[in-house]
């Protein structure tokens, strides 16, 4: 069935110039499968006329088979003054094999004359004959109206001419762009309503998120007639970036009730923002509307009592709907409840009878007053419940180290010694690394390895340091947090001294103790 709205997907190639996102070709392989699993209707796969890599992904693709998705190679109108079919870069975007060419031409009559310095008419001729050509070449047309809604302020009508100068010739769909990001969604209504008027072919939006409007401007255009939205996971894109494709596909399924994506896909969008940050490289952002770790997190007391009592009183949606969860941050705002919530989602049977609860609720409050902080180290959060409980016995403990830091000409050179004590046994090790934290962890591996083979896997993701009181200088406490990982999952660490590398052993033995513990 035939989507209301049809979502354009462009992470691979406007969403490859935000900062920070680098794809190889095996990575936008990787996405564009995911994307097409996931049912979006358009990916663009990028530019084959500006780099050669894009190239190679195209010629990559032409072997695959996408399901759902339509792949559309993107560029620009012929150059002005050369004919079409002489033009290399057009020539590339139809040797690209795509069933849609993508490609934009001048709106703004401030371009035209400014940027592309040529006359109005030789403009809209160049729009024409390179839709036309690309028709004659069986191809899906899609005209990107570049500054469309800018250029459309400064001369409504040459804009309008534009417009129709893509449509007659053929193209499919005209897409009205803001490409700078700086329009506000009544402007954005008003212009694409103007264009539903006066054109026969289908609109579309592409918008970016300059003055954090992406998504507002997109869902205005839709509501004025539009029925493409083009857009990037996570919203990368240049500057701040594009119409996040990740808020927008909720607002249109659950907040218009209209269809895009098939219904039993939405449950997998979290999953889908995680896997492209994760082939980005990029930390994921847990503030990130509908998909963040943050979206669905409870903090205040009375918030998450409230919760308890009837989820919908502080959540606009059910989190599971786009496979999101529920998630009760820990803090020294935390009430009986967010204890109870958060220790029966780390697995421990507690209600709020159970009599440890209270001294565990005192310990926490306390820890936080020096300066610990859980809600990234829930891995920390649990071994303390767990304590408290008297669950378990402790698995190793660390009776001795040392730590010795040199400079030997131009290198520095550290090393680190550690005593571990498993069951009456005791290991000494002893290893060097870059820096002093680097070697302590070192060490410590090598002697918990002794005792507990699985740690081999057990590596160190991320470390962060923060300096909490900083009006005591050098002698100000120290917070480190850690990232752990397995391969099959993650968890957080905390550990807080005066002493950088005591609080990165605190840290380091929570994470090897929570490895430990079976799951
Ligand atoms: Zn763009």
């Amino acid at each position: 069935m035939k989507p209301q709205v049809e979502i354009y997907d462009t992470t691979l190639r406007d969403g490859s110039q935000g900062e920070g996102v680098n794809f190889s070709v095996a990575d936008k392989l990787r996405i564009a499968e995911k994307l097409d699993a996931f049912g979006v209707q358009y990916i663009e796969g990028g530019w084959p006329g500006s780099n050669p890599k894009d190239i190679e992904f195209f010629a990559q693709t032409k072997r695959k088979k996408f399901k759902n998705a339509r792949l559309a190679a993107f560029g620009s109108t012929r150059k002005k003054g050369v004919p079409v079919e002489r033009d290399d870069q057009v020539r590339l975007l139809v040797q690209a094999g795509t069933p849609v060419v993508t490609i934009y031409g001048k709106t703004s009559m401030l371009h035209v004359k400014q940027v592309l310095r040529c006359a109005p008419e030789e403009n809209l001729a160049m729009i024409g004959d390179t839709v036309r050509f690309l028709k004659h070449h069986g191809k899906f047309v899609i005209y990107d109206a570049e500054h469309c809604f800018d250029g459309y302020k400064l001369d409504a009508e040459y804009s309008i001419a534009t417009w129709q100068a893509a449509e007659k010739a053929g193209a499919d769909l005209v897409v009205l762009c803001d490409t700078n990001g700086g329009c506000l969604p009544n402007e954005v209504s008003a212009i694409t309503r103007t264009a539903v008027g006066r054109l026969n072919c289908r609109i579309g939006i592409h918008t970016h998120d300059d003055i954090g409007l992406g998504v507002a401007n997109a869902l205005a255009a839709l509501d004025a007639g539009a029925v493409q939205v083009q857009g990037t996971i996570n919203g990368y894109g240049e500057r701040t970036g594009n119409c996040n494709l990740t808020s927008v596909i909720p607002c249109i399924a659950l907040k218009l009730n209209r269809t895009c994506v098939p219904a039993k896909s939405l449950p997998k969008l979290k999953e889908l923002s995680q896997f492209v940050d994760e082939i980005a490289n990029l930390r994921h952002n847990s503030r990130q509307p509908w998909v963040g770790s943050a979206a669905f997190a409870h903090k205040g007391g009375t918030h998450v009592n409230a919760v308890q009592k009837l989820a919908a009183s502080y959540e606009h949606i059910d989190p599971a709907l786009v496979g999101n969860t529920r998630n009760v941050l820990v803090s020294d705002l935390a009430g009986r409840s967010n204890i109870l919530l958060k220790a029966q989602e780390l697995g421990f049977r507690l209600t709020k009878d159970t009599p440890e609860l209270k001294p565990i609720l005192d310990r926490i409050k306390e820890l936080e007053h020096a300066g610990y902080e859980f809600e990234a180290a829930e891995a920390s959060l649990a071994l303390l419940i767990g304590k408290t409980l008297r669950h378990r016995e402790l698995p190793f403990r660390v009776d001795a180290y040392h730590v010795s830091m040199r400079r030997n000409g131009r290198d520095s050179i550290c090393e680190a010694t550690v005593k571990v004590v498993v069951g009456g046994k005791a290991a000494h090790t002893v290893a060097d690394g870059d820096g002093p934290v680097n070697a302590l962890d070192g060490a410590l591996r090598l002697a918990l390895v002794k005792f507990f083979p699985q740690l081999q896997n057990v590596t160190l993701t991320d470390y962060k340091v923060r300096i909490l009181d900083t009006a005591t200088g050098t002698a100000a406490k120290t917070r480190v947090l850690i990232q752990s990982a397995d391969g099959r999952r993650e968890w957080g660490t905390v550990g807080v001294s005066e002493n950088i590398i005591e609080a990165s052993l605190q840290a380091l033995v929570d994470s090897m103790e929570f490895a430990l513990l079976k799951k």
